[in-house]
């Protein structure tokens, strides 16, 4: 049975991990689909250039320049000089100095797309040469040849039909055949051949659609932690790892914002009764997090922080209760921005909602409703989400904080504090 293997950029990030990711591989003797993201902070910085680029800072080629300097150093590691590889890397890498080189284009999420997504395009080109180069039966593949999608470049929708088609047709037997196929995350393609992206941090998601298409046995996602963790290592010191968790509540913990794995991630998963795997890199014995359909009866108290919230109250103008008719505007607005509502609460006479702060896009959300309505914004806060909630645990998470903003649903608890 195939297997689908994710790698995300921290496993990738220098020489040592891509070793380390090609010495986990070599341990498993069935066929692999990997899925791997780009190395390290890559797509950051290649984020990086389509600003300068966009600004005209004049510092986009510089900014170029470095990301290729840090790819070619890594190949010239592993692979001498003058290798197949650094030609390869060298056609990948070009693609960004035709598009630099032009006037600016005023499409940036199309050009976002096809910048970006190089950082995939030379990742996976780097370990699947370091994996034939170590003797094991490889091919590389172009996901924007499988993965089809329509027309919303930085955050395209799969098609469903037409991708099934594609994987179930080539990969399976390049499966077969070939023992390993090394894919990307993150991108895909339009059927006009254009490259698109599945949104920041969208590679789990790849994993997904492909194990989904190819009906594998399971999927693994091989993190820098143990496992999936009751909160986040950077900011608690006493978390502890989850060993079991049901689709249902590894779904309601990536709704309510926890960035473990990707939120589309799990119901092409549930769909097929496929089970994830969440395991670390580092410690590959690990028995990591299994996610599976068998319920799990006692959660330990689980934290998802998000900060950069942006809390909006709006109001009417004259003084009327905010009714269906205002609420049906108020959302056709957020809809149209494309800004997700994390929590909202209707009063008599203003309806508060708490969003992430995406800057320029809120900006112009917020200056659609001012046409409308009385606006105040406050930003700079917190929300905090507990699931499986304890007395004690809310209590140490607000006692220094302002409550704002407060709901209770279930098995949730919500704070937007300051
Ligand atoms: N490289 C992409 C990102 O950093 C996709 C991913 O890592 O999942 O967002
Ligand atoms: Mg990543």
């Amino acid at each position: 049975m195939i297997k689908v293997f994710k790698f995300g950029g921290a496993s990738v990030k220098d020489i040592d991990g891509i070793k380390n990711v090609a010495s986990i591989i070599q341990n498993h003797q069935e066929p692999l689909l990997i899925v791997v993201s780009a190395m390290g902070k890559t797509t950051n910085a290649l984020e990086g250039i389509v600003n300068a680029y966009f600004n005209q800072t004049g510092e986009a080629f510089n900014l170029y320049e470095k990301v290729r300097a840090d790819h070619f150093k890594v190949c010239e590691t592993l692979f001498g000089a003058n290798s197949e590889t650094s030609n390869l890397l060298n056609d990948i890498f070009v693609e960004i100095e035709w598009v630099i080189e032009d006037d600016v284009h005023d499409q940036y999420d199309y050009i976002y797309d096809q910048i970006v997504s190089v950082g995939e395009l030379a990742s996976t080109t780097i370990l699947a040469n370091y994996l034939k180069k170590e003797g094991r039966s490889t091919e590389w593949q172009d996901a924007r040849d499988l993965i089809i999608t329509n027309e919303t470049y930085r955050d395209a929708k799969v098609n469903w039909e037409a991708t099934k088609n594609r994987i179930t047709t080539t990969l399976a037997n390049k499966l077969v055949e070939q023992n390993i196929v090394i894919t990307q995350g993150f991108i895909g393609g339009t059927s006009d051949n254009n490259t698109t992206t599945l949104g920041r941090e969208g590679s789990d998601f790849s994993a997904a659609i492909f194990a989904h298409c190819l009906d594998a046995a399971s999927v693994s996602i091989w993190k820098d932690v143990p496992g999936i963790l009751t909160g986040d290592p950077s900011v608690f010191d006493d978390v502890k790892k989850i060993d079991a968790m049901s689709y249902r509540e590894a779904i309601e913990m990536t709704y309510y914002g926890a960035k473990v794995i990707h939120q589309k991630t799990i119901k092409p998963l549930q769909n097929k009764n496929i089970p994830m795997y969440v395991k670390s890199f580092v410690n590959p014995e690990g028995a990591g997090t299994v996610i599976n359909k068998n319920l799990v009866d006692n959660y330990p108290p689980v934290i998802v922080l998000e900060n950069n919230q942006v809390l909006i109250k709006i109001g009417t103008r004259d003084f009327s209760f905010v009714a269906e008719d205002h609420l049906s505007s108020i959302f056709k607005k957020f809809a149209a921005s494309r800004i997700k509502i994390n929590m909202m609460r209707n009063t008599a006479i203003s309806f508060s909602v708490s969003v992430q702060d995406t800057r320029a896009r809120l900006q112009i959300l917020i200056e659609e409703l001012q046409k409308e309505f009385n606006i105040e914004v406050e930003k700079n806060l917190q929300l905090i989400t507990i699931r499986h909630f304890k007395d004690e645990v809310i209590e140490k998470l607000t006692k220094d904080k302002i409550v704002l903003l407060e709901e209770r649903s279930g098995e949730t608890i919500r704070f937007v504090v300051k």
